[in-house]
């Protein structure tokens, strides 16, 4: 029976996975610890390894984990930033991931933070609790006609335009490095350079990978570029936004709203509960002070459906990998960063 060792496991998920092992059969065990270079000689005598977001991947966790011979590692969620794929390949470690889990339940969130945001639902859910029910200050914004600009048009930032336009008819202006043109035009939206989404839009949201060209793709150029009193929703990647920049464009009036259900800095807060240890993050605490800023701790993915699909595809995954089979979610240094030039030989393998 193949063994594997889940690392940030936590009580919500090892359900699901329990439930759907039952079909594929083999030794899980989970710890609740984050992967690091320190934890990562608990995989020892494993043969694969389950990572979540803050897992950190980096070329001496991949070297110990070649060290003890295992040469798959599954990743539970779409995004892999926290991996080094160079090392990973030059390692002859597969990575493996859940590419499309359930775009829904990210675009919905988004969709939440926006209109929470706008007519100040988190604010009024606290007054009326306290028997106020006055409405001075909640004051929002028709949605119908203004414009929306959406980063990444891949499944995500998709539902998310169509929600958009097709939900509030809104005018949306998509941005995407490798546009799909016949899904815009069937759609009605149009793709435009980013200059023109940070100068027109009235929202703008967040839906591409974290890489070199997108780290702080919001910068100090950006956001002085922007229409005053703008709404910036990210639940795609902490490090997309230039955070002491947003705090200085909320402090000036500049942004008017932000919903946030990542943040640069989430690894060591999110997903864990400081209510009585307090923060020493001075920049995560100044952003919860904003009335205007509404920050989630990476839930935007955390709905039944989800969870369901990361647990089978994972194990699939897992199996896929032990029995030869074609890998159809694996990433490499190849498929992952330099695009179009993998031969996915070797069973769809990339190497
Ligand atoms: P996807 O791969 O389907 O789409 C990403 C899109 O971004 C693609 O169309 C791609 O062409 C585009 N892109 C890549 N580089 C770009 C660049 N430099 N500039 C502009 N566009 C670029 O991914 P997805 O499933 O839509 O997920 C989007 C992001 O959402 C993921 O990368 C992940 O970071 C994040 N995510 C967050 C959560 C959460 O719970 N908050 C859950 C899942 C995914």
């Amino acid at each position: 029976m193949k063994k594997i060792l889940f690392y940030s496991a936590k009580s919500y998920e090892k359900e699901f996975f329990d439930l759907f092992n039952k079909n594929f059969g083999f030794e899980l065990n989970y710890l609740e610890t984050k992967l690091n270079k320190e934890t990562s000689y608990l995989a020892k005598g494993y043969d694969g390894v389950c990572c979540f977001v803050h897992d950190i991947l980096n070329k001496e966790v991949i070297k110990n984990f070649r060290g003890f011979g295992i040469d798959v590692v599954a990743l539970r969620a779409a995004g892999y930033n926290n991996v080094d794929l160079k090392a990973a390949y030059e390692n002859r470690i597969h990575i493996l991931r859940v590419p499309r889990y359930s775009p829904y339940s990210v675009a919905e969130h988004t969709i939440a933070m926006i209109l929470s945001l706008n007519r100040k639902i988190h604010k009024a859910y606290v007054r009326t609790r306290e028997l106020n029910f006055e409405i001075d200050g909640l004051l929002g914004f028709d949605l119908y006609s203004k414009t929306a600009g959406v980063i990444g048009t891949g499944n995500i930032g998709k539902i998310v335009a169509k929600i958009l336009k097709l939900g509030f008819d809104m005018q949306v202006l998509c941005y995407d490095s490798n546009p799909d043109y016949s899904w815009a035009d069937n759609l009605k939206v149009k793709y435009v350079d980013l200059e023109t989404i940070f100068v027109n839009s009235d929202i703008i949201t967040l839906h591409c990978p974290l890489n070199k060209e997108t780290y702080h793709i919001l910068s100090e150029d950006a956001f002085n570029k922007m229409k005053k009193g703008v709404m910036i929703i990210n639940t795609s990647r902490g490090g997309l936004i230039d955070t002491k920049e947003l705090i200085k464009n909320l402090k000036n009036g500049k942004v008017g709203f932000a919903g946030l259900d990542v943040y640069e800095e989430e690894d060591e807060y999110f997903f864990e509960d400081f209510s009585t240890k307090g923060l020493t993050d001075d920049i995560l605490a100044r952003l919860l002070t904003f009335p205007n800023v509404l920050v989630t701790s990476h839930q935007a993915f955390f709905t039944k459906e989800a969870l369901e699909n990361i647990a089978y595809t994972t194990l699939k995954n897992f199996q896929d990998y032990f029995q030869n089979n074609r890998l159809e979610n694996e990433i490499c240094y190849f498929c992952g960063e330099i695009k179009n030039n993998c031969n996915k030989v070797n069973f769809g393998r990339c190497f």
